[in-house]
């Protein structure tokens, strides 16, 4: 019997599955941004193009950044006021660009901004 390709199952202890928990809320985090950004990119586009603007001077700025371009930026840590309670809102994982008050349970708009 040949068991080389043989794998014993992975087991997960509490430890690694919370920090699968952890990462799984992160994941979600970076849809939401990536949802966020992606609606920024088509108000942005949408507004330069009717403007009349060249899209091709959008690529030529890219490329300028690109080659000026230093470090990665942080991503910005955001919170906003709950209108109703005052409470500090953060922004859903599951919901992108909306935030549910944990104190009185208002939902808070995340739009995006710049
Ligand atoms: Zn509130």
């Amino acid at each position: 019997m040949d068991n080389y390709n043989y794998q014993s199952p992975v087991i997960m202890h509490d430890r690694s599955e919370q920090r699968f928990t952890e990462a799984n809320i992160k994941l979600e985090d970076i849809q939401s941004q990536l949802a966020e950004m992606e609606i920024k990119l088509q108000a942005l586009y949408s507004v330069i193009i009717e403007q009349g603007i060249d899209p091709k001077r959008v690529e030529d700025k890219i490329d300028e950044l690109m080659k000026n371009r230093t470090a990665p930026t942080a991503p910005q840590l955001k919170a906003r006021l709950c209108p109703e309670c005052g409470k500090k809102v953060k922004p859903s994982s599951v919901d992108p660009l909306m935030g549910n008050c944990l104190f009185c349970g208002a939902k808070v708009p995340f739009n995006p901004s710049f």
